[in-house]
């Protein structure tokens, strides 16, 4: 029989996730000892867990300051029915709590806020594909923690475990 690969099928239990998107029209403060041309920090917070600065991605140097915050999945769950602009203004405010109070942000020009319901893989699963011998494969960001560098893993692994069975 020949292989069935199926791909970005959840395997795991999800939970989801609540994003915000901030621009700002000035870049964000400096940060002691760090890169100014940071581009993603992830955060011990209660409401906030990763912060990337979309401008800092290939071909958006004349991005103004544009931050996505994505929210812990926990707090996520808990906030899932919120409306979108209330959880926008947590996320961002949650962000200027990591800088000091005398420190200023710059103006927020606009926010937003998005709302996956299975977004995030709850639980890692112990494999990162799954391969039966009666053909079907599964592989996906969902064997790992729902980046695209892990569904790019998940299919290269796969792909090198099917290197040399017959594909038909
Ligand atoms: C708004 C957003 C922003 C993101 N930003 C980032 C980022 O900055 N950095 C990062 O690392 N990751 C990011 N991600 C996550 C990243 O997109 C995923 O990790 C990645 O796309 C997962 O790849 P995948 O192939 O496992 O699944 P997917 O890309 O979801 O592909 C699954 C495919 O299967 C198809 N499909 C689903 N069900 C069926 C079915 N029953 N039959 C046939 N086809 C089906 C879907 O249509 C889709 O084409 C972001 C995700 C979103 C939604």
């Amino acid at each position: 029989m020949g292989h069935r690969v199926g791909h970005g099928v959840s395997s795991t239990r999800t939970a989801g996730l609540l994003g915000g998107v901030g621009y700002f029209d000035g870049p964000l403060p400096a940060i002691p000892r760090v890169d100014p041309g940071w581009q993603m920090a992830r955060v011990t917070h209660q409401v906030l867990s990763v912060v990337s600065r979309n401008q800092t991605k290939p071909g958006r140097t004349t991005q103004p300051e544009s931050l996505s915050l994505l929210a812990q999945l926990d707090w996520s769950e808990s906030h899932l029915e919120q409306p979108a602009d209330e959880v926008a203004k947590q996320l961002v405010d949650a962000l200027k709590s990591i800088f000091s109070a005398s420190t200023a942000l710059p103006e927020l020009i606009e926010m937003g806020a998005h709302r996956w319901r299975y977004a995030q893989p709850a639980n890692p699963c112990e494999h990162t594909y799954l391969y039966s011998t009666n053909g079907l494969a599964l592989c996906g960001d969902s064997f790992s923690s729902g980046r695209v560098e892990d569904a790019w893993l998940s299919g290269q692994r796969l792909g090198e475990a099917l290197v040399g069975r017959s594909v038909q």
